[in-house]
């Protein structure tokens, strides 16, 4: 029998499932309902096969147009020709595969990666599990800013309203309830005291039975296939995809002409069929979007790392153009580990906080009063095994109140909490009603300008008083002198009540009890990483919810905030209209107070400046300002799951240096894709160079087709890889960030790719003359073949690096050196085995190695000189 859920107690729910709300299912029973259910995942659209892979690789025009032509020597009876085109097609078929292959297999581990946890309770214990693991029975809890992970039923609901819009398309979200609903038949959304997978915690807290997991959620149901990552081709991908059919249209004219040409001078008409074929297929660049392809996921991979989760691959290239970082302070710049260190109650200012916890039981009445208020109204609290669970800035609360000799679970048990308003960044403050002997008493704590301002009276003596504005201003002066020594100051106030209203009536009329200061020190390294940033042209920004001296204190120190600089607060930011933050916003380098609507503004305003913006964010709030942002990044600690699905980027340390060295990395990325497209550009050059010359002179042809196709989709394919994962050039991190739009071929790259490629072509064609003076055809053919091969090699060198090669060091890039090897191996193959024969080529004397080597090695010494003359 089945039952429907909404329809029943949740006690009924939770004995029919068989759990228990309070121990969750054992560990064991779960193992076995995740044997019978199956994992919590939606269906995935088929993985491609590796057959299937290489099978598209023979999709690719040039590919076609490669075996029809082996097709039309069969014919003719070119047997060795056909051959060897097949095998050189094939090789290049199986290369394909497996650049595809490691490409797919980095993303699937990224997904992996950034898949969801949930906090459930297994065996009595909290933990948080991956969400693929839920199985019906599990009990999850419910934050603000979750996913919720899988469909189930609600036994506690705490101000809980869940965003359904996913499914129901209704984009308010709905209040929450636990109670049984009457009716059977029931339209989703009113279905209040269920919550179903894939919707979004809003507000509030809750926590429900597991009822349904995977394909038998309502999301399950309606989504045959969802994937949440994005593989979208990135702006760059596409840009080059473009480029490729315009070079393959000119290419593809140049072979024309070649080959009108060659017949006018009677030449074989089958011989120059299979040049320009051949010429074409090697010449036009479709494997460059592959190749970026590739150096985008191995980027990726390091980054890995480096502690960033690239959720949207666009992101990679985005990274390396960024020219203002806007980052928030805690747990970002500082370490979010709190540690109170002052308190101001009774009129009296404790500045030296181990004199107030000398000795339990010594501690003031006062200071009790207020470390208990304080400590009730946290989440936070020490687990059995003495784990601090909860924000770090409670947690300082909860442990500064051991010190006193106040424990959290004995008041908590006194003095149990019956509501509460919970926490959120735009209040800035949250409140929790406790009933005790006389009745409810209410405390909120928060920012302390929020919470004053709701106050009217002053606890002090033990007495209540009046709260007047002297006494005001006497107050927010002590706050301000604490701020000053960066310290994050919260204020707790009460009262008492006889009975509990609604929530309206809960933040006003309030008591001030006091202060409390904590200290949350920066981050060591990241001192070292705003120096960076700022010698690599990015502005860092500090956006933080608290307070302006704070702020202000921290971001000195940290070298964000300088003298002549601003620092606004998010009043001030409400007063500016958007014409008037487009102008100042250069200037502003601390955000304090804000809200994180206000960070949209920031973001916009830098953005209408034509800057490149990177954003960090985690609350649920942040998700619009993540959007915004050219980078969003997501915490991967303290992020709440709608700002990691709006991020592109997550941190998994949550440090605001791993920004910077993602940075470093995809300004690295760019630049070895930029290599790629240069070294694989002037080599073809040089290719069409050679035939085109060859045939206007009506020289004997220099280079077989199969030579063009063996070079090109064979020896060429290993260094331009290699490329890809240089090493971050030593000055990387010197330059400007690369404007918005930049072309790839900037920089002059594309003189570069035609004059080298011209050179390339040239020395070919010289080692070719050489040998028709010296000896005869085949003996010439070998040495073009082997000068081209070798000329294309140093190629590879000379451009790993901007600069002179030998700054870099020759063998800096052990992948290079290795496919250096194998290239050259593979020419060999040729040349020294009995495959000579059907490549037309010969074993080459001393002399002639010497030509050759010589005349390659030109290339490399040409370009050296070229390049300490050019030295700025
Ligand atoms: P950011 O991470 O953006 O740098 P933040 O952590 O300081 O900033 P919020 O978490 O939005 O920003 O906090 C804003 C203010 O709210 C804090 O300065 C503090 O005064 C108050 N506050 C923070 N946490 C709590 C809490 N748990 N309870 C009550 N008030 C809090």
């Amino acid at each position: 029998m089945t039952i429907i859920y909404w329809n029943q107690e949740y006690k009924d729910v939770e004995e029919y499932l068989k759990t228990d709300i309070i121990k969750g299912l054992s560990n064991e029973e779960a193992q076995k309902r995740l044997r019978e259910y199956g994992y919590n995942q939606l269906k995935e659209q088929n993985k491609k096969s590796l057959f299937l892979m290489f099978l598209d690789q023979f999709k690719d025009f040039m590919v076609l147009i490669l075996l029809a032509a082996t097709i039309i020597s069969l014919l003719l009876g070119e047997v060795t020709d056909a051959v060897i085109m097949i095998v050189v097609v094939v090789l290049n078929g199986i290369l394909g595969m497996l650049q595809e292959n490691r490409a797919e297999k980095s993303l699937e581990a990224l997904k992996k990666l950034t898949s969801p946890t949930a906090r459930v309770i297994r065996s009595g214990r909290v933990v948080d599990i991956p969400t693929s693991q839920l199985v019906p029975g599990d009990i999850v809890y419910l934050e603000a800013g979750n996913f919720v992970p899988a469909d189930g039923r609600l036994f506690e609901a705490t101000n809980l309203r869940i965003d359904e819009s996913a499914l129901t398309g209704e984009s308010v979200p709905v209040d929450k309830d636990i109670k049984a609903l009457k009716a059977e038949e029931l339209p989703l959304g009113d279905r209040i005291n269920m919550a179903y997978m894939g919707t979004v915690v809003a507000y509030g807290r809750g926590r429900m039975i597991v009822t349904d997991t995977g394909m038998n959620t309502e999301m399950g149901k309606i989504a045959e296939f969802i994937d949440s990552q994005d593989t979208a081709a990135t702006p760059l991908q596409r840009r080059l995809e473009e480029l490729g059919k315009y070079l393959g249209v000119g290419v593809l004219l140049i072979c024309f002409i070649i080959f009108i040409t060659g017949i006018l001078s009677r030449r074989p008409v089958f011989d120059m069929f299979m040049t320009a074929v051949s010429l074409a297929v090697a010449a036009i660049p479709e494997g460059l979007p592959a190749i970026v392809t590739i150096t985008l996921a191995i980027g990726v991979q390091k980054m890995i790392k480096k502690k960033a989760i690239i959720r949207k691959l666009p992101a990679v290239e985005t990274l390396g153009s960024a020219s203002v970082i806007c980052t928030d302070k805690t747990g970002t710049l500082t370490q979010n580990r709190m540690t109170v260190m002052k308190l101001y109650t009774n009129d009296k200012v404790y500045s030296d906080i181990n004199a107030i916890f000398k000795s339990e039981g010594s501690t003031d009445n006062e200071v009790k009063f207020l470390l208990e208020c304080a400590a009730l109204c946290t989440d936070a609290f020490i687990d059995e095994d003495g784990r601090e669970i909860g924000d770090p800035t409670e947690v300082a609360i909860v442990m500064a109140a051991k010190s006193a000799g106040i424990r959290k679970q004995d008041i908590e048990e006194a003095k149990p909490r019956v509501d509460e308003v919970p926490f959120d960044s735009d209040r800035k403050m949250m409140t929790t009603v406790h009933r005790d002997e006389k009745g409810y008493k209410v405390i909120t704590k928060g920012a302390p300008d929020n919470v004053i301002d709701r106050c009217t009276s002053l606890y002090l003596n033990g007495d209540i008083l009046p709260l007047d504005d002297s006494i005001k201003e006497k107050i927010k002066a002590v706050n301000e002198e604490m701020a000053k020594g960066a310290l994050r100051v919260l204020a707790v106030a009460y009262k008492d009540l006889d009975d509990i209203g609604s929530h309206g009536e809960f933040e006003c009329d309030l008591t001030f009890i006091g202060l409390i200061g904590m200290i949350d020190p920066p981050r060591e390294e990241v001192k070292e990483s705003v120096r960076l940033c700022k010698k690599a042209g990015i502005k860092p920004v500090m956006i933080t919810g608290d307070h302006l001296v704070t702020a202000v204190a921290i971001g000195k120190e940290l070298g964000i905030y300088k003298a002549g600089d601003e620092a606004v607060t998010g009043v001030q930011l409400n007063e500016l209209t958007d014409e008037e933050l487009d102008k100042q916003v250069k200037d502003i380098s601390v955000y304090a107070r804000v809200s994180p609507e206000h960070k949209v503004r920031i973001v916009k305003a830098w953005q209408n400046n034509g800057a490149v913006v990177a954003m960090t964010g985690d609350g649920v709030n942040d998700a619009p300002a993540l959007k915004q942002a050219d980078i969003g990044a997501a915490m991967g600690m303290t992020g709440t799951d709608v700002a990691k699905g709006a991020a592109d980027m997550i941190l998994t340390d949550d440090n605001f240096a791993t920004i910077v060295s993602a940075v470093q990395e995809g300004r690295t990325i760019y630049e070895n894709i930029r290599k790629s497209i240069h070294f694989l550009l002037s080599c073809n050059v040089g290719e069409i160079v050679v035939i085109f010359v060859a045939v206007m002179l009506g020289m004997p042809m220099p280079l077989k087709p199969i030579h063009i196709l063996w070079i090109n989709l064979l020896t060429d394919s290993f260094p331009a890889l290699a490329l890809g994962v240089e090493p971050p050039a030593p000055d990387v991190m010197d330059k400007k960030p690369r404007p918005k739009g930049e072309s790839i071929f900037a920089h002059g790259l594309w003189w570069k790719i035609t004059l080298q490629g011209i050179l390339i072509g040239l020395l070919t064609l010289v080692a070719f003359r050489l040998g028709l003076m010296k000896k005869n055809l085949i003996t010439a053919r070998t040495m073009a073949f082997s000068t081209l091969v070798l000329t294309q090699l140093f190629q590879a060198l000379n451009v790993r690096a901007e600069a002179s090669l030998l700054k870099i060091g020759v063998f800096s890039n052990r992948y290079m050196t290795y496919s250096i090897i194998l290239s050259a191996v593979l020419m060999f193959i040729v040349i020294l085995t009995p495959l000579r024969t059907y490549f037309g080529v010969s074993v080459l004397n001393a002399t002639d190695w010497g030509i050759v080597f010589i005349l390659s090695l030109s290339i490399l010494i040409i370009t050296e000189v070229i390049k300490y003359f050019k030295k700025p």
